[in-house]
């Protein structure tokens, strides 16, 4: 497996070099939307250690991902008055990962609306901050 490679793109956002639509952080993990969601809302959660997927993981920082992402679905499903909840989780470009700084995938889902293919629609700047705003006070 490539070595972790600190110039993708989770890892520019982690070090504050590019923008994001934040909702949560804490000693340990960060998270943001997903500007290209799968559904209304779609969030991402990462540890704060570098780690390219749950193969270079450490336990422990997998295990508190795992418990923020639990926090955030529970989150969502207040916020956006979801039907449930789908947690996604790719791992290399044969399992269908496309950034590689580990991640989880939290997609609040609503009954008879299907998911959107991966980065097909880009979504308003606008919805993602009010989103974003929403999340983050429900997550405090
Ligand atoms: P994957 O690596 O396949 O698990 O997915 C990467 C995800 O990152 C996709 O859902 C993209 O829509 C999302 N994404 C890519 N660039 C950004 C960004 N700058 N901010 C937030 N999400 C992003």
């Amino acid at each position: 497996m490539p070595a972790y490679d600190p110039s993708n793109i989770f890892a520019k956002i982690l070090r504050g070099e590019l923008p994001c639509y934040k909702i949560y952080e804490d000693d340990k993990a960060f998270a943001f939307l997903d500007i290209m969601p799968r559904a209304s809302g779609h969030a991402l959660v990462l540890p704060k250690a570098p780690a390219r997927n749950i193969l270079d993981a450490s336990p422990d920082d997998l295990a508190h991902v795992i418990k923020v992402a639990q926090k955030i679905a529970k989150a969502s499903v207040e916020v956006f008055a979801a039907d449930g909840v789908t947690i996604q989780q790719f791992n290399e470009s044969a399992g269908g990962q496309v950034v590689f700084h580990l991640h989880v995938h939290i997609i609040p889902r609503k009954i008879g609306v299907a998911m959107k293919p991966p980065a097909s629609v880009k979504e308003a700047p606008d919805v993602l901050a009010e989103q974003a705003k929403q999340l983050a006070a429900a997550l405090r």
